[in-house]
């Protein structure tokens, strides 16, 4: 008797952790694939769309009332002038993300064509690519670069 509620109570967690994740799947087509703040914002807004088309239809064909049917048209166009402030301000958001992003590419190949001085030899010239300790041409000791000696 014990067994079976806990396995009754195990199958049931088990439903209801999964279920969502397969009605997800089954109502609205495969899974999103762009997970982004953006693409999520985007899909919301489609849903308010969607939403919209269907009260508008439900208007015409006389199923709602006018005064429902305005104040529902009314909070959906309110929650889809929201949806598209919050897509201009993640895009912006995004903008300034590839600005970031061109930054670090830039101060990487920086790095890459300027190797620093400090690792230059004293005896032969040489400028070690890499931090080492000894020259990689001569095999001279190299001062580790900030210490004296
Ligand atoms: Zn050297």
């Amino acid at each position: 008797m014990l067994l079976t509620i806990v396995v009754l109570i195990a199958v049931g967690m088990a439903v209801y952790v999964i279920f969502p994740l397969l009605s997800a799947e089954t109502a609205g087509g495969p899974l999103p694939t762009d997970v982004t703040v953006l693409g999520d914002l985007k899909r919301r807004r489609l849903v308010v769309y969607d939403n919209l088309k269907d009260l508008e239809f439900e208007f015409q064909s006389g199923k709602i009332a006018r005064q429902d049917y305005e104040a529902l048209r009314t909070n959906y166009l309110g929650e889809a002038a929201g949806l598209m402030a919050a897509t201009q301000e993640a895009e912006l958001l995004k903008q300034d993300d590839a600005v970031v992003e061109r930054e670090i590419a830039a101060r990487r190949v920086q790095r890459k064509t300027q190797p620093k001085i400090e690792y230059m030899c004293s005896a032969c010239g040489y400028e070690n690519p890499l931090p080492v300790k000894f020259c990689g041409e001569c095999g001279a000791r190299i001062a580790a670069p900030g210490k004296k000696g």
